[in-house]
């Protein structure tokens, strides 16, 4: 086993020991069901042939289909590919979805692809992984470089082999192509809806506007920096690949979107201190860190050191890797944990999802409720479970996933039942 699945573990493991849940059935989670490894040939706009890897793992299928992203980035590998996929599996069993945990990835720089080679990786992307993809048991949605595009692409592609449309078969599509309104926006704003709904926990309940610095201005990032704009809060630093912009008195995150657009970075926006060092943003002075770019940014005592924030929200998948916990809790500073702070991506697929399925389409507002409903519910779970057993946030995240989980698994028959 890979050593990032093996680190991601560890923590399910804590949960199900404070738990005391059935060994038997967490060991169940131990590892991935079927993790898919392939090549995707791409011809290049010079005529040249490069080999890409690729992965599709399906982590766990016990409550449902399992579900998650594609993502297009160097760093991607079968290690990490099966972490993310565990952590879907937790993930949507905290949201309370009827979907289990999956992951994709192509190991590639997308910033080096033109839009037609974009649409060759996409497209052999779904060829190679036909095999175990399929609207009732393994659903891609968008991640790291990919987006509403890429998924036209592969849901094209997926129909054209299936021999029919299925436009439940993805999720992330543009709204034209059988998408959700309110997709794109809801993993930013359901971050924000859980830190209003764990402000107590996190010790920052007595102050109406927070300052926040915000690393990674993506699909994820930039849209929780308009809700927490929106909601009167004051963004002080924003970070993206190409380096960092901060203005103790506020940025505006309008102008930050049009910079990006027009400039291609926040560095671009003009009225601010600048820096090329993205990283470094996570020494900003400001209530509540928000990392919304990769995984692995806060991986040690080392990095701890160098916070200056209350609270870390992870809208990123695994930005604070275990061996930081112990750290963080001794330097007294709460984490809302990637599972449950950027769980409305998936909330909204799953809308999407149903839409598809049923052929009836949801409006901007049953969006809107139903992202509300799921993140409070979500985080309402994770604060009884933190009260009743004196649990930190993510243990408890993990206990009322694995909770989930568990009943699911056992209520096949467990030793218990068996053993006569
Ligand atoms: P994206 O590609 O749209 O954006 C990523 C951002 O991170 C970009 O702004 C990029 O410039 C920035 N970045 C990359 N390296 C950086 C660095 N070293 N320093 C600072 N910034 C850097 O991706 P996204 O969809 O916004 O996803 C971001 C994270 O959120 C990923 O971990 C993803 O798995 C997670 N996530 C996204 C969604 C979603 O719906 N988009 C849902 C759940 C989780």
């Amino acid at each position: 086993m890979g050593q990032l699945l093996s680190a991601a573990r560890e923590r399910m493991a804590r949960a199900a020991e404070k738990l005391e849940l059935a060994a038997e059935t967490v060991d169940r989670l131990d590892y991935p069901a079927e993790t898919l490894a392939f090549s995707i040939p791409l011809r290049r706009d010079d005529g040249s042939l490069k080999q890409l890897k690729g992965w599709r793992c399906r982590y766990n299928s016990t409550l449902g289909p399992t579900k998650g992203g594609i993502r297009f980035h160097p760093s991607v590998s079968e290690d990490e590919v099966q972490t993310l996929a565990f952590l879907m599996t937790m993930k949507c069993a905290l949201m309370g979805l009827p979907f289990g945990g999956g992951k994709g990835g192509v190991s590639v720089d997308a910033g080096d692809l033109s839009l037609m080679e974009k649409e060759r990786v996409a497209r052999g992307y779904v060829r190679a992984a036909a095999r175990i993809l399929s609207p009732d048991r393994d659903v891609p949605a968008p991640d790291v470089a990919t987006g509403t595009q890429e998924m036209a692409w592969m849901v094209d592609e997926y129909g054209q082999i299936a021999g029919g449309i299925a436009p439940h078969a993805f999720t992330g599509k543009p709204v034209a192509l059988g998408g959700i309104e309110g997709r794109t926006p809801a993993t930013g704003r359901g971050g924000l809806i859980a830190l209003e709904a764990v402000r107590e926990q996190l010790g920052l309940e007595g102050k109406d506007s927070l300052t926040i610095a915000l690393q990674g201005f993506g699909n994820a990032g930039s849209w929780f920096a308009r809700a927490a704009s929106e909601a009167g809060h004051t963004i002080v630093a924003v970070s993206d690949s190409s380096g960092m912009v901060s203005n103790d008195d506020g940025l505006d995150v309008e102008a930050l979107v049009k910079a990006k657009k027009d400039g291609g970075s926040v560095t671009d926006y003009g009225d601010g201190d600048t820096s090329d060092d993205g990283i470094a943003i996570i020494e900003a002075e400001c209530d509540v860190l928000v990392l919304a770019a990769l995984g692995g940014v806060i991986a040690d005592a080392d990095d701890v050191k160098k916070l200056s924030c209350k609270a870390i929200v992870e809208i990123a998948n695994r930005p604070v890797l275990p061996a930081a916990d112990e750290p963080l809790r001794e330097a007294g500073i709460d984490v809302v944990p990637d599972i449950l702070a950027n769980g409305g991506g998936v909330t909204i697929s799953h809308a999407e999802w149903v839409q598809g399925r049923t052929g009836l389409d949801w409006d901007a507002e049953e969006v809107d409720d139903y992202l509300e409903e799921k993140m409070e519910s979500a985080a309402g779970e994770v604060r009884d479970l933190m009260d009743e057993q004196g649990l930190d946030m993510r243990t408890a995240a993990y206990g009322v996933a694995l909770k989930r989980l568990c009943a699911a698994i056992s209520a096949t028959g467990t030793a218990d039942d068996f053993a006569g």
